[in-house]
């Protein structure tokens, strides 16, 4: 059994115990990988902290040429880490070498990157410039969902920004970001980017770490808040980039033959399990019967099995413990809703639950107040469009969400209503690196991707420069 390990100063590292990684489409061990103890975690912020000064001094065009031969190798690798992250992630081959791929193009994009001089007065008398400077050790936490990608969406613009790294994963998809650590340590100098495990137990200890500069999570509200409680006595810049429970908010003008896959895709994609998932459809009253048999159909005919096997379409919950909590979003609904397609378990090993439709459930029921992260969809009703913005927006989420309509100019009027961070209109999940996301309300702040999200990495800097000698007087 392959026994994974941890990367601190340069030096990949048995832990002080091991954890077993599990496949959650054959519930059996198949990996170990280290763990680490409260030292551990020490040693990497000191190694982080000790490279910081060299790292930051290296002039940016080296910086990017070590993170494009990172790159480099990470594309040779690209099917190695598919196939890795579909064992320990759940998710069919196919969308495990997107995930891949999109992560790669992001440590492309952030290599590519770099915030010059920001002029903001020139004139005889003054020189006011705003320079962007790196914050020091940066923690990066990640979820488990997209274990990959979500981490190159923190690392590399906080390393092209002159910043060190302690990334720590979820413990129960560790193996990746261990892998991403042998790339780590051939290009880049030992202690810029360190690699911790743990098992739930060592987050706050990173996250209120005095030589800590900075925390980049992303992860459940009910962590984020800890993480925000956790940081404070020593002002860390914090981004949260938490929960969701985004709503579809298909207008009366669109076939539901033509929005039923699209949706049904939004919903549905890596098992529910993404934060921008649609978690709530609203649905016209004169079309939600259409809808609803459309949706049947599409839940139907999916094929539900080990994300190695070819054709498979959906893969299973990643965890023991998400499987039995949408499991339990599936029971309420049962008694508050009416299921009309999956609802029951697959009758196998491995964490399988069918694409599962729910239609007539209340609005305060579990599964439409809370975030499912799981293959379950509400489906519901309105009236008219004032109606369904506003149920939209009754939740403390505000994270995507999207409008389907032909007429693009109604469309734009209900996305300009929708309290969240991004919308989408007739379109979903197209999350390009030049362009910022963050959350509203509960679902975090503080930005990732874009120049925004190369920002969060740096103080900014204000030199305000008098042209005239000391004691002179202006003009
Ligand atoms: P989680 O909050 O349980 O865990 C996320 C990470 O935080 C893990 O690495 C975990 O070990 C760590 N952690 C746990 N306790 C901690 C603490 N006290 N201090 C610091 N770190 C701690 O989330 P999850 O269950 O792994 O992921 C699912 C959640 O993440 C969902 O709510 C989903 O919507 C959200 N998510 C958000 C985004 C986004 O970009 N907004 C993206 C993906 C997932």
């Amino acid at each position: 059994m392959t026994q994974y390990k941890m990367l601190i100063n340069g030096k990949f590292v048995d832990g002080a115990a091991t954890l077993d990684v599990v496949n959650p489409a054959t519930e059996e061990v198949f990996a170990t990988c280290a763990r680490a103890d409260l030292n551990q975690l020490n040693e990497a912020v000191a190694a982080a902290k000790a490279a910081f000064p060299a790292w930051s001094k290296t002039p940016i065009a080296e910086r990017r040429k070590r993170l494009e031969a990172l790159s480099a190798d990470f594309k040779a690798m690209h099917e190695e880490f598919a196939r890795l992250l579909t064992e320990e992630q759940g998710k069919p081959l196919p969308h495990a070498m997107y995930e891949v791929g999109g992560a790669i193009a992001m440590i492309d994009y952030f290599a590519a990157q770099e915030l010059p001089e920001k002029v903001l007065r020139d004139n005889e008398n003054e020189r006011i410039v705003q320079q962007r400077a790196p914050l020091g050790v940066v923690a990066a936490i990640t979820p488990w969902n997209f274990p990959v990608i979500l981490l190159m969406l923190k690392v590399p613009a906080a390393l092209i920004m002159g910043n060190t790294v302690v990334i720590k994963p979820a413990p129960t998809t560790p193996l990746t970001t261990l892998k991403f650590g042998e790339l780590c340590a051939k290009h880049l100098p030992p202690g810029v980017v360190n690699i911790i495990v743990d098992q739930n137990d060592l987050g706050g200890a990173l996250t209120s770490h005095p030589d800590v500069a900075k925390v980049a999570f992303t992860g459940s509200t009910e962590t984020g808040k800890k993480v925000m409680a956790s940081v404070s006595s020593t002002l860390k810049r914090l981004t949260l980039e938490l929960g969701g429970n985004d709503a579809a908010i298909v207008l009366d003008d669109v076939d539901p033959k033509v929005a039923a896959p699209q949706v049904f895709a939004g919903a549905t994609m890596n098992a529910g399990q993404v934060c921008l998932a649609i978690k709530r459809l609203y649905v016209h009253e004169s079309q939600y019967d259409a809808m609803c048999e459309e949706l049947v159909k599409l839940a139907n005919e999916t094929i539900v099995d080990d994300g190695m096997k070819q054709g498979t379409q959906m893969g299973p919950v990643q965890n023991k413990q998400q499987y039995e909590k949408v499991l339990g979003y599936i029971e309420d609904a049962r008694q508050r809703g009416k299921i009309i397609a999956g609802g029951e378990k697959l009758n196998r090993k491995g964490y399988f639950i069918p694409p599962t439709i729910v239609r007539d459930i209340p609005d305060d029921a579990r599964l439409v107040r809370e975030e499912q992260f799981g293959p379950v969809l509400p489906v519901l009703r309105y009236k008219d469009v004032d109606d369904a913005v506003a149920r939209a927006n009754d939740t403390e989420y505000g994270l995507g969400g999207t409008v389907w309509s032909n007429n693009l100019d109604r469309a734009l009027g209900v996305a300009q209503r929708i309290e969240s961070g991004t919308v989408w209109i007739n379109k979903h999940l197209d999350l390009p690196p030049d362009i910022p996301f963050a959350g509203a309300k509960k679902s975090g702040f503080g930005s990732e991707m874009g120049v925004e999200g190369l920002e969060e990495f740096t103080q900014a800097r204000v030199i305000n420069m008098s042209k005239a000698p000391p004691g002179a007087a202006h003009a």
